[in-house]
């Protein structure tokens, strides 16, 4: 039934400049999201779907896009929509109203919101610059799916030049209850929320978040709302919870690789009889780092018995370094790990091992199948894909993961350790308790949370999301044939 174009929306496109002297290539990147869209595809089948187009912005303005070595064999399958955003709108636009305001306001930090008018502005004008792209290229039987924070008034945009057309969004971080929602000014409040009722399948990863969501709808939009719908624009829409995923099979089976064997090696050498505590995340306030350390901090002074056996490899991601506050973060983790190291180790043990960068896939699942405790204890997160991933790795059924209760996931992976994160004393028990399980309540607890991923993976989240949005216009069109005419 479907033969519809799939039109994806994102704020970059999954796309890498390389450069090389006076050349510029552009190789296509592959993260969950490209890959489960793909994989949805195949299933699909040709002949269903069309084709897909990927629309974001390049990193790149428009020369340097059209001179740009293009990707070459299989990797031809996806078609680029490039959107060209000026350099100083896509700044107020990127790291002002969208990581200044809107990332620090829906993680409950309102205090590090930024009130901008300047940055409102340039907000709506790259989400127009979006809209005006698209209306050049969209068909009205396309279904187009828009993702995340950057891109809230843009199905509004779109619904007002396509009243026909199939529009999806989905929101990668939480959406914050009302009382965050409603400090900031009520124009802002109108458009983003009017822009996402442009849409007509709404989705969000927990069951709380579409219901903050449908909150601020009822008390901004003053519409009522009808159990998980509402009605705006003479549209029925329709606001669920699908949470995000990984590719299951692809953690599953890295362990057994060779080269991820060979980087496992190298942790056995480090670790020598320690135990191992491990933890990745991008630099961000939200990923609670500071609480982390010092829970393992009193971890330490509470069980001396521990000191130089046990080892915690904490690895930080680089990110959006141009705002103030994730360079005040990075000074802060830098100065406590180094009072930790002095203060706690000696000459021969540290009990911190920090690394400020990325990690290769390889390195990641070697260090995920080498620790013996994942410690995942964000202040907030919209889902948090690392705890999914860390347990789909372990397919020798050990480790222990200690995960956040503010974190998305944890709504999923009930079998973990739960911590309130602003709570030391707890993570510093919980830790200990980790490092002390049974192997055999390791193996149940991993193997019931491996169930749960594997049964929901990133493509059950990908179909599961478009065969709504398609449940949901057929509905409409069955409902309300008068409005065809
Ligand atoms: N990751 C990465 N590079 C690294 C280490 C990790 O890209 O060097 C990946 C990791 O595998 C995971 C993602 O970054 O898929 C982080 O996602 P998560 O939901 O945990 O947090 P986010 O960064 O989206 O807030």
């Amino acid at each position: 039934e479907m033969k519809n174009r799939l039109i994806i929306i994102s704020n970059r496109l999954p796309l890498t400049i390389e450069q090389n002297g006076d050349e510029y290539k552009l190789k296509p990147s592959s993260g969950g999201l490209v890959s489960a869209i793909s994989s949805y595809l195949q299933k699909q089948g040709k002949g269903s779907v069309s084709e897909d187009i990927w629309v974001g912005y390049p990193g790149c303005d428009e020369r340097l896009w059209n001179n740009a070595e293009r990707p070459e064999g299989s990797n031809t399958d996806h078609n680029f929509l490039p959107v060209f955003i000026d350099d100083d709108t896509y700044q107020h636009y990127y790291d002002g109203f969208s990581n200044s305001l809107i990332w620090p306001l829906f993680h409950y930090f309102p205090s590090f919101a930024q009130y901008d008018d300047a940055d409102f502005e340039a907000y709506m004008s790259a989400n127009k610059i979006f809209a005006d792209t698209l209306a050049q290229h969209i068909r009205h039987d396309d279904m187009v799916w828009i993702h995340d924070y950057h891109l809230m008034p843009l199905a509004g945009m779109l619904r007002k030049r396509f009243p026909w057309l199939t529009i999806g969004f989905f929101l990668h971080i939480p959406f914050p209850s009302y009382e965050l929602f409603r400090v900031i000014p009520k124009k802002w409040q109108h458009e983003i929320l009017k822009g996402i009722a442009g849409a007509n399948l709404i989705g969000f990863h927990t069951i709380d978040y579409a219901s903050h969501f449908l909150t601020s709808i009822e008390r901004v939009l003053k519409v009522q709302r009808d159990g998980q719908h509402f009605v705006w624009d003479d549209r029925r829409i329709k606001v669920d919870a699908f949470p995000i995923s990984i590719d299951f099979d692809k953690f599953y089976q890295a362990a057994d690789s060779p080269d991820v064997a060979a980087f496992r090696e190298t942790y056995t050498t480090l670790k020598d009889g320690k135990q191992l505590i491990f933890s990745v995340d991008r630099l961000d306030y939200t990923k609670g780092l500071e609480n982390r350390l010092k829970g393992y901090h009193q971890f330490l002074s509470d069980n001396p018995d521990y000191i130089g056996k046990v080892v915690f490899i904490l690895v930080i991601v680089p990110s959006r370094d141009a705002i103030d506050k994730y360079a005040e973060q990075k000074k802060m983790i830098d100065e406590y790990i180094g009072n930790l190291n002095s203060s706690m180790g000696s000459i021969t043990w540290q009990p911190v091992i920090y690394h400020y960068n990325s990690l290769s896939f390889d390195e990641l699942i070697a260090l995920y199948t080498s620790c013996d405790l994942a410690l995942i204890t964000p202040l907030r997160d919209g889902m948090n894909l690392v705890a999914k991933e860390f347990v789909a790795s372990r397919k020798d059924q050990r480790g222990v993961l200690i995960l956040s209760e503010m974190a998305g996931a944890a709504r999923e992976l009930t079998d973990a350790l739960q911590i309130n994160p602003n709570d030391t004393a707890e993570i510093a028990t919980m830790i200990k308790q980790a490092l002390e399980m049974p192997e055999a309540e390791q193996a149940k607890r991993i193997s019931a949370m491996q169930n749960c991923i594997k049964h929901y993976n990133v493509d059950t989240w990908a179909s599961d999301f478009f065969d709504n949005l398609t449940a949901t216009v057929s509905h409409q069109l069955n409902t309300q044939p008068a409005l065809l005419d």
